[in-house]
């Protein structure tokens, strides 16, 4: 028997439930496939640096899987529909009796599934919910339907997981001889970029980086998670975004460490546990609302939003010149790295959308463009939060004051020093307001001053938000 494995967002060989089902057959062929689709993701914005860290990853995986005993076949066309055709294609080709993958929810993904499993007529196909701790519809409220407000639908997640089999499997057996893995060290063309040493490539990698955070970090990450000079959260978003690493495996983890998580609300692990859950939430989200991968916001009467639509002030945020160093720093972290703390993505979503009242979708989609771990469900879910167009969203009213937020959470400005060198000489209590210092002292800073005033940004933005909420 021939079977099949389609890798896409599940690059790993442990706890891979699709690898895993297709190899209980001791007796089949198993060939992996991958399908690189550079217009789809051009299409969808994924960044050159997720895109290099993917070809990163599947350079790992062969060779995980070369120790099993299984090629990787590596296969570039344009988008979904001929990824769709050429999986179905080589099936037949190689006379395939079973394909399995594990599912993605988001809409393209789904329908470019659907499509091959209307298709297969010449073998079965085996679809696994895989990448989430509980499949999506699997956690409703008593109507049946998706909970809309985060708090209810986390309490009836763990009640429903901690009866759910949620263990992590190993990798397969390998399934006879190792195969010499090929000198070629490129599977598709793309124009690589560098990625910070900070990340890694491999499942071992992943595994290594979730222990040592479960190990020594996650006591402390209730009171270090939002300080963004310290290195107090996991930094796995990239990871998990690709599925070099499950969600399964983090949750063991995190159980080895700290056998009472789910009944100690108070502790470290426990808030670890809620930004699993919040990742959960948005997956689920998606599939309950699919309007939510159309670019459209959930809130209906904030489509009617007179957006700003100022390229000056767009391009002063994207390239961190706004004159609120927080912002800037924060901006530069991710144009830099690709990755961007917490923290910081919701003060600088707040910033575009509250201060400059810009269109949310163009900070949405500037994200994608550069994160390392872009998520269409988590960064989706992270700027209808921060625009109050979401489920669950801030209240339209609340707009975060990014000096106070800078001075709360960045108060000696280390942070904003890190990545604004230009302002090294500002002293501590001026660093969130650096021209304050500057003109009393008769100096030149070369920092812009703040292209908004954030008083008057703040009831323009009210007036806006009110005004849609009223004609709509
Ligand atoms: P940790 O604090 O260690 O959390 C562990 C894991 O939980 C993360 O790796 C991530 O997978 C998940 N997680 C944590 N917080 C959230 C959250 N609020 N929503 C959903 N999942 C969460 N996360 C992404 O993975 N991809 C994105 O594209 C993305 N875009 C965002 C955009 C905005 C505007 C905002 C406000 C948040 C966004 N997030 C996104 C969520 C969050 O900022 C990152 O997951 C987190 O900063 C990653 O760092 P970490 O791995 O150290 O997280």
């Amino acid at each position: 028997a021939c079977h099949i494995v389609w890798f896409r967002n599940d690059l790993r060989v442990t706890d891979n439930k699709a690898l895993s089902s297709a190899c209980a057959d001791p007796e089949a062929n198993v060939l992996a496939v991958f399908t690189a689709t550079p217009e789809q993701w051009r299409a969808h914005d994924l960044s050159p640096r997720q895109i290099t860290f993917i070809h990163q990853n599947l350079l790992e995986l062969r060779h995980s899987l070369a120790q099993l005993a299984i090629p990787l076949i590596c296969h570039t066309v344009s988008d979904f529909t001929q990824a769709a055709q050429w999986v179905l294609d080589f099936a037949q080709q190689q006379q395939a009796d079973h394909v399995f993958f594990n599912r993605q929810y988001e809409l393209n993904e789904q329908q470019r599934d659907q499509w091959l499993i209307n298709q297969s007529t010449s073998f079965h196909v085996h679809a696994f919910d895989d990448a989430l701790l509980l499949p999506p519809t699997s956690v409703t409220n008593q109507k049946g339907e998706m909970y809309q407000v985060y708090t209810p639908f986390r309490r009836a997640f763990i009640t429903q997981l901690v009866t759910t089999d949620y263990h992590s499997a190993p990798a397969p057996q390998a399934r006879g001889e190792k195969l010499t893995v090929p000198a070629v060290s490129t599977l598709f063309d793309y124009d690589f970029v560098d990625i910070a040493p900070h990340f890694p490539a491999g499942e071992h990698a992943a595994r290594q980086q979730l222990r040592q955070f479960c190990r020594l970090k996650v006591k402390n990450y209730s009171q270090h998670r939002d300080i963004p000079s310290i290195d107090g959260t996991s930094q796995l978003s990239p990871y998990l975004a690709i599925g070099v690493l499950s969600p399964r495996q983090c949750l063991n983890r995190l159980l080895a460490e700290n056998p009472h998580v789910f009944d100690s609300p108070d502790s470290g692990a426990f808030t670890w546990l809620n930004e699993l859950i919040w990742r959960e939430f948005y997956h689920h989200l998606l599939v309950a609302f699919p309007r939510l991968c159309r670019h459209q916001p959930f809130i209906e009467w904030t489509r009617y939003i007179q957006w700003n639509n100022s390229k000056e002030q767009l391009k002063a945020w994207q390239e961190g010149q706004t004159g609120y160093p927080i912002v800037d720093a924060a901006m530069r972290q991710l144009n830099t790295t690709g990755w961007m703390h917490n923290r910081l993505r919701m003060i600088t979503a707040s910033f575009l959308v509250k201060d400059l009242l810009i269109d949310w979708r163009l900070g949405e989609q500037y994200f994608m463009q550069r994160l390392i771990d872009g998520s269409l469900a988590a960064n989706n879910g992270g700027w209808q939060w921060s625009a109050s167009t979401g489920t669950d969203a801030q209240p339209w009213f609340r707009i975060f004051n990014p000096t106070t937020q800078g001075k709360k959470f960045d108060p000696q400005g280390e942070f904003i020093r890190q990545w604004l060198p230009e302002l090294q000489a500002v002293p501590d209590k001026y660093i969130h307001s650096p021209h304050e210092w500057a003109e009393s002292n008769q100096l030149k800073l070369n920092y812009p001053k703040p292209i908004v005033d954030h008083k008057q940004a703040r009831l323009n933005t009210l007036e806006a938000f009110e005004a849609s909420k009223r004609d709509s």
